[in-house]
């Protein structure tokens, strides 16, 4: 009997030498390897094969033998929705953890711009945490994803936009880097992805190679609720770009707001902050502040935020509150986060206000949960129905 390549392990999210390995098991002699783990490593990041059939440069038995025991499958889609302002958001199935159960649920959002095209991608499904203002907080901890299921959102969203090299028929070696769509990745979906460490810096080593999906470690953010010991470990293992869901300036109210903060105070962040290798005015460290009217964005929390930032080479993002069914905050006035901006303006911070993207979707910032959690309820009735 055969199995179905949705059975079979995918070999998206292997490292060079596990793939190599894969060859190994498969009776590939040794000298022959490195060769074709090159080869497959090529077509699976750098022209996004889909079937082993594609992979021409190896040879008809091998691609045979490959797809018997493997698949190249990327996380299933279960719906994908295109906002208004052109935002899309898939829903997507994970691999189950029980044979024959139903995998979780999680969330992708590309957000397309004049001048650089941004996917944001989740590293849990769910989340530890609890930040007060956040859907996805709501949601308890699933599990974590793992590589492939990482690097495998970036892999769909290319296959769904076009965004392979010889993607375009008239352009048969491939789109230029100035016309790629995906151009940044954000680790700002769903999770906290430094609780997620191993996984997620495998997953960026994947999407940072040169010889593959190449996005430079200048283009790739990931976001921190604040897990200060992990600050350090990332930027040795990892170093990408650093964004710090900062939220608050005095420990007491970000206690309540992101609490994590209870465990790693304002003062030890902002000096894991200082330490992060490479920092420079063109390397700078973002920092997230979502403004909740009457909650923090007083001309005082402005003013202590650029005293607290001193002397780190900074970037200010100011989110307009996203609102989501039951949410205990408002979103602060519009002439109020003006005023905020402007503070903080003055002190030197490009302070870019955050439009809200894909809100429609509900695709926006700290939205996510939803959709995957209704979708799950019902599949559980669904479930319970059937057995
Ligand atoms: N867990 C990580 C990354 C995911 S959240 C972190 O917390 O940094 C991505 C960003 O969206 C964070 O800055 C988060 O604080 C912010 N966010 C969460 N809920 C939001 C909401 N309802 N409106 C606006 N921003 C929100
Ligand atoms: Fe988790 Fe980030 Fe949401 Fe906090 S803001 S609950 S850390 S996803």
């Amino acid at each position: 009997m055969s199995i179905s390549d949705q059975e079979k392990p995918t070999l998206i999210g292997l490292s060079p030498a596990q793939l190599s390995e894969t060859f190994a098991a498969l009776g590939v002699p040794e000298k022959a390897r490195r060769m074709r783990s090159a080869q497959l490593w090529n077509w699976l990041y750098a022209r996004g094969a889909t079937e082993f059939d594609q992979i021409t440069v190896i040879s008809k038995e091998l691609r045979a033998t490959l797809a018997e025991s493997y698949s190249l499958t990327r996380p299933e889609i279960v719906t994908e929705q295109v906002s208004a302002d052109g935002t899309r958001k898939w829903l997507l199935r994970l691999e189950p953890d029980k044979p024959g159960g139903q995998g979780p649920l999680v969330e992708t959002v590309y957000i397309p711009e004049p001048t650089r095209g941004t996917l944001c991608i989740s590293s849990q499904v769910g989340c530890t945490l609890t930040c007060t203002f956040c859907h996805t907080g709501t949601q308890k901890l699933v599990r974590n994803l793992r590589p492939g299921e990482i690097v495998g959102q970036i892999m769909l969203a290319r296959d769904r936009i076009g965004d392979w090299v010889g993607a375009e028929a008239d352009n048969p070696t491939g789109l230029p880097e100035a016309e790629r769509k995906i151009t940044n990745i954000v680790l700002m979906g769903m999770g906290e992805p430094l609780y997620n460490f191993d996984n997620v810096r495998d997953a960026m080593a994947i999407a940072s190679a040169s010889d593959g999906l190449s996005f430079s470690k200048r283009r790739i953010t990931l976001s921190t609720s604040g897990v200060v010991p992990e600050i350090p470990r990332w930027g040795e293992e990892a170093n990408t770009m650093l964004a710090i869901s900062l939220h608050a300036v005095r420990d007491e109210l970000r206690d309540e707001l992101v609490p994590i903060n209870r465990k790693w105070p304002i003062a030890e962040l902002l000096e894991a902050c200082r330490q992060y290798p490479s920092l420079s005015n063109a390397k700078r460290i973002t920092f997230e502040y979502v403004m909740l009217k009457d909650v923090n964005d007083s001309v005082a929390d402005a003013k202590e935020l650029v005293r607290l930032l001193k002397g780190i080479p900074a970037k200010i993002n100011l989110i307009p509150f996203n609102p989501w069914p039951g949410a205990p905050y408002e979103c602060s006035d519009w002439e109020q986060i003006e005023t905020f901006a402007e503070v903080v303006n003055r002190a030197g911070y490009a302070s870019p206000v955050r439009s809200p993207r894909g809100r429609d979707i509900m695709a926006a910032c700290g939205q996510l949960k939803s959709e995957s959690v209704k979708q799950s309820a019902s599949e559980r009735r669904a479930e319970a129905a059937t057995t």
